[in-house]
């Protein structure tokens, strides 16, 4: 007699794959979601193998049975596979990658009936200061309690005292209800002939098999239109189609773009869904009856049945890399998912990573090219403010050549952006009697002042504390003083300079959910907004068409530290935000304030020498034989006590194999020595590119061992280091 057993998956990253005994009447296949018991617990689980062996072998019935069988469609093949390749390049738990796969059991097996709340527009009689600051963040929100209680950062119970008093209203949500169907023909756009030639290239790669192709465009150039279409042969054919962005910000103006194109919104998925969306999004990604989903990177491992078509947006983007758990990239790890789904994958770029353009160069990916802007739309003057002559009055950071334009600017009532790649105020504190710097407690970072929020904070572990009057250290008053700074000091300056302005900042701080991303967009588009502030945020994909007039506060910020990637990344950053200025007819112009005006990257951004700078860049990598050329994994040991982090890093770096082709680096402090509250070494492994790095690391930390209160974690290809 045949007994069925089933190999399982669980999302336990402790455990590795588990046999169990399949029931009578269980009808479990490879992919099946199945819920196993693991000790006295249950658990989820995917079958990945799935098979009717004789008794003898099992081994009588030692095995325990699985527990249930999730209503859901089984994980397919291409899927699992992926899952494998992903667990094996980046050294990660296969159950660590399964978990973006099975997001959460309440998206699986939660209730399908919910109630949430949303504000009625009612004030409360009694409107406490907490009441207030609780709707103003609610404005436009909707979640059960407790999803609203996070969102305001205030209790449950103060939220029941707003719905008591009429604030907030009960509504019925059948999370289960269904999506909205995009139409292909709804609203296609007039295309240009660069664009038609474009579109034509990317929507013939549909139902091809795997085509990786880079969509190499200028700022302003329309790629968005162009991909447009490329989804839109994939609607056609009946396959799903998946939008990676790198930013959640901006999802939203994303959205309304689509549903102007194709009739209504695409399925969002990012980590902001309250419950209900996330069940209504993972069912209907699961059923394929989602047929376009946009997200953010952890998207890409949602169980699409049908998927045709993958689009990573802004394909350069860092945020595309994870840097915690599974540490993998979206941009590369979105390619496998095509290779192994046998479908076409377009890479997104004014600004491409060298990688892309190497694999370009080496034949492995198309490149389709939009070489210059939308209805005639120039692209801007870039040139560069010498700070060493032009030089602002002491205590601020506008050049007067950069002011004049803005005063220009404002006089012909256009909009302008000032980028300074800083939050905050300032980004050190001191005490100008005994020197003392305000450092967090946990990390090896400065606590950065926010005075919008009354507080500074460390930028790496959220620690807040209050700005205090005296000095800890030496008791002081009043000796504090703010040193450099943030976009809050700019916004400062350009507020004592031009008093009538209309001010923005944007950051993270102002922009903390997609629907402040499309206020900001409303205010911009309606002219209601004179000068923005705004850090990286405002670097990517919008589109203002009387934005006329960009200012790089500080050019040099991006290339200290000698990172691998800061010239490219310098040079990314400047290009996209220079790219927002002059969209419209009107044309743009920026400022790129430097100390250093000579400096490679700011001379090609000033001549306007991509192909210049992408050569001299690419061959500096050759000859270090640095990625793309070579591979880098980064070992890093952390521990709350700096001895054993210390001892343990020794330990690895001595037991490191001698590899031909394999250089090791250290022990050495990482670039945070520290980090929330645990200490951090570092090995830095350099290989050839032919060799199998992942293997022999597995194998060189499989041979040592360590203390349970000591993490080790290896970052492969890490972006930066
Ligand atoms: P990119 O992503 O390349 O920077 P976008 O896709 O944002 O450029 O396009 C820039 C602007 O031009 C957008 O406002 C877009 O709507 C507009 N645009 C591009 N192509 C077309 C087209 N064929 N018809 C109408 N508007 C277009
Ligand atoms: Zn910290």
């Amino acid at each position: 007699m045949a007994l069925p057993r089933a190999r399982i998956v669980t999302l336990n990253a402790a455990l590795g794959p588990l046999d169990y005994r399949v029931p009578d009447g269980m009808a479990v296949e490879p992919g099946s979601v199945v819920v196993a018991p693991l000790g006295p617990r249950q658990m989820l689980g995917v079958a990945w193998e799935a098979e009717r062996l004789p008794s003898e072998e099992v081994g009588d019935n030692r095995l325990r049975p699985l527990a249930g069988l999730l209503d859901v469609p089984p994980i397919a093949a291409p899927l699992r596979r992926l899952c494998e390749w992903t667990a094996d390049y980046y050294l990660a738990p296969l159950a660590s990658v399964l978990r973006m796969v099975l997001p959460s059991s309440a998206a699986l097996d939660g209730p399908r009936q919910l109630t949430e709340y949303r504000p009625t527009g009612a004030v409360p009689p009694r409107l406490t200061p907490q009441r207030e600051r609780a709707l103003e963040r609610l404005a436009g929100r909707q979640g059960t309690i407790r999803e609203l209680a996070d969102i305001a950062e205030v209790s449950d119970a103060v939220l029941r005292g707003l719905v008591n008093a009429g604030a907030l209203e009960a509504v019925q949500v059948d999370a289960d209800r269904p999506l909205p169907v995009p139409d292909p023909d709804f609203a296609p756009p007039a295309l240009n002939s660069d664009q038609v030639d474009a579109a034509a290239s990317l929507a013939g790669g549909i139902a091809d098999g795997f085509d990786p192709v880079l969509l190499d465009g200028v700022t302003g150039s329309g790629k968005t239109e162009v991909y447009f279409e490329a989804i839109a042969a994939a609607l056609r054919a009946g396959r799903q189609a998946l939008v990676l962005l790198p930013e959640i910000a901006l999802t939203e103006p994303f959205l309304k773009r689509f549903e102007a194109r194709f009739g209504c919104p695409p399925v969002a998925w990012h980590s902001g869904l309250r419950s209900s969306e996330r069940r209504r999004a993972w069912r209907g990604i699961a059923s394929g009856e989602a047929q376009v989903v946009v997200g953010a990177r952890s998207a890409l491992f949602l169980p699409y049945p049908a998927l045709g078509l993958i689009v990573v947006d802004e394909a350069h983007e860092p945020s595309f890399k994870q840097e915690d758990g599974v540490q993998y990239h979206a941009r590369d790890t979105a390619v496998m998912r095509a290779m192994f789904e046998d479908i076409p994958v377009i890479l997104s770029s004014a600004t491409p990573a060298i990688e892309s353009k190497q694999m370009v160069e080496l034949g492995r990916y198309r490149e389709v090219v939009l070489p210059s802007r939308f209805a005639g739309a120039e692209l801007p003057e870039i040139r560069a403010v010498d700070m060493t002559q032009d030089m602002p009055p002491r205590g601020r950071w506008l050049a007067p050549s950069l002011v004049a334009e803005i005063e220009a600017n404002l006089a012909a009532g256009e909009q302008s952006l000032l980028f300074l790649n800083r939050r905050g105020f300032a980004p050190l504190t001191l005490c100008r009697h005994c020197g003392h710097r305000f450092q967090c407690p946990n990390c090896t970072a400065w606590m950065v002042e926010h005075r919008l929020m009354h507080r500074l904070a460390c930028h790496h572990c959220g620690h807040v504390m209050p700005p205090p009057k005296a000095c800890p250290e030496c008791g002081e008053e009043d000796s504090l003083v703010a040193c450099g700074p943030g976009v809050e000091r700019i916004a400062d300056e350009v507020a004592e300079l031009f008093p009538d302005a209309r001010t923005a900042i944007v950051t993270s701080d102002t922009i903390w959910s997609p629907a402040r991303a499309a206020q900001f967009v409303e205010e911009m588009e309606a002219g209601a907004i004179d000068i923005v502030v705004g850090t990286q945020l405002v670097t990517k994909g919008y589109h203002f068409p009387n934005l006329t007039l960009v200012g790089v506060v500080d050019a040099d910020l991006g290339l200290q530290g000698g990172d691998l990637r800061a010239a490219e990344r310098s040079f990314q950053q400047i290009s996209q935000v220079a790219g927002r200025a002059g969209r419209g007819d009107k044309p743009g112009r920026v400022l790129v304030q430097s100390h250093d005006p000579e400096a490679p990257v700011i001379a090609a951004l000033v001549r306007g020498d991509v192909a210049g700078f992408y050569s001299a860049e690419t061959e500096a990598r050759r000859d270090a034989a640095m990625p793309p050329f070579g591979r880098l994994a980064a070992i890093v040991v952390s521990s709350e006590d700096q001895g054993e982090a210390e001892g343990t890093a020794r330990r690895i770096g001595n037991a490191a194999p001698k590899v031909e082709d394999m250089a090791v680096f250290g022990p050495a402090p990482a670039p945070l020595a520290m980090l929330r509250g645990r200490h951090r070494q570092r090995i830095l492994v350099h290989a050839a590119r032919a060799l199998d790095v992942q293997d022999v690391i597995r194998d060189w930390l499989g041979g040592v061992e360590w203390g349970p209160k000591v993490r080790v974690s290896v970052d492969v290809d890490p972006y930066s280091f």
